[in-house]
């Protein structure tokens, strides 16, 4: 295997002073160094003309500035999602979907590109409805690797990601060590300037990440995978119920809430005669007030190798309605990019079905 170097994406501009001071350079070298990373793009350290050669060669013996190489897009016949898939220093494959969206998460804010990003290669978790889990999980993503999809999607997109949605592969609550630091230079005016509002943290119920995410203070979205309003259906669903059920999840999303951040979305996959009956969408509607949360219901997504089958219409709009009498707020999803595998994990899988 070559040799693995760092990478600088993940250097906020201390970092970089620390790093440059150890090299015998003075701070305003940080200035430049963030300005070439961040305003200017450049992917090569020779490209960094205001710099000298020295330190471009010492930067360029021991770091790099591109974690990933992009080595698979492939386009909805809709044109309407793009999802790529990338190789790793270490040969590893992560998968990340661009969603030109008019509309943001929950349709309250309007967004040019949404980007859904990975945060581990696999996943640990294994939700019964998700192709990531099928391979387990195999290593946490790296928060250069995080900021690496996102500077990927740009460059292939010819324009700035303005909203991101960590929902592709992995459980980003069980990688928050690479996570923090990556969301510290996702919302850095100097790095990639996205507001927290613009940020939406997907989790499948990960009780001691969403403490430690809601003690980092800032105002970001927070998605549940709830898919089950008591602890019988939804650990038939998410075998992470078993570890954390409703009973600690809940009072964990209720703190979250007190702690000023914004209404929550439960993400509920409507599978038939698993989730999709009337009475769970009464209980559901009970779990929703308690949290006042909204409910983002998503009719099942067929999976190679799985299962379960999606409700017909009319039973995923009786469930709607359901909630609606019950004055929840309630949106309906479609899952885009249906005809490119874009169910979180299935480009990866199929990759490496193909390898096997
Ligand atoms: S839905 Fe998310 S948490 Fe669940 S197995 Fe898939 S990647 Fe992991």
């Amino acid at each position: 295997m070559p040799e693995m170097k760092e990478c600088l994406l993940e250097y906020t501009r201390e970092a970089l002073v620390e790093l440059l001071g150890s090299l015998g350079h003075k701070p305003f070298r940080a200035t430049q160094l963030m300005e070439w990373i961040w305003k200017h793009r450049v992917p090569d350290f020779q490209a960094m003309s205001n710099l000298p050669p020295a330190l471009r060669d010492a930067l360029q013996a021991r770091f790099l500035l591109r974690p990933l190489q992009v080595v698979e897009v492939s386009e909805s016949t809709t044109g309407s999602t793009r999802k790529f898939l990338s190789r790793m220093q270490d040969g590893h494959l992560v998968e990340s979907v661009i969603i030109p969206a008019a509309v943001g998460q929950g349709g309250a804010h309007s967004s040019r590109l949404t980007l859904c990003v990975s945060s581990q290669v696999g996943c640990a978790f294994g939700c019964r409805f998700c192709a990531s889990g099928l391979l387990g999980l195999t290593r946490n993503l790296t928060a250069s690797e995080i900021l690496g999809q996102i500077v990927a999607a740009e460059e292939i997109a010819g324009e700035r990601v303005d909203n991101l949605v960590f929902m592709g592969m992995g459980e980003p609550l069980a990688n928050m060590d690479n996570l923090l630091p990556a969301l510290t230079q996702i919302m850095d005016p100097h790095a990639l300037n996205i507001g927290a509002r613009h940020i939406t943290i997907s989790t499948s119920g990960n009780v001691p990440g969403l403490r430690r995410l809601a003690a980092f203070g800032r105002p970001l979205r927070l998605a549940v995978s709830l898919h089950g309003a008591s602890d019988e259906v939804r650990s038939q669903v998410m075998p992470v119920n078993r570890k954390w059920p409703l009973g600690e999840l809940i009072p964990a999303l209720q703190e979250w809430n007190r702690t000023g951040k914004h209404m929550i979305t439960l993400e509920y996959i409507l599978i038939q005669d698993v989730n999709a009956m009337l009475p769970e969408a009464h209980k559901l509607a009970r779990l929703a007030r308690s949290l006042n949360a909204k409910v983002n219901l998503i009719p099942y997504n067929t999976v190679e190798g799985l299962p379960w089958v999606r409700p017909s219409e009319a039973d995923c709009k009786a469930f709607c309605r359901a909630l609606v009498a019950e004055r929840v707020p309630v949106t309906m999803r479609y899952e885009k990019g249906h005809d490119i595998n874009a169910a979180c994990g299935q480009l990866r899988l199929r990759r490496e079905q193909q390898r096997s």
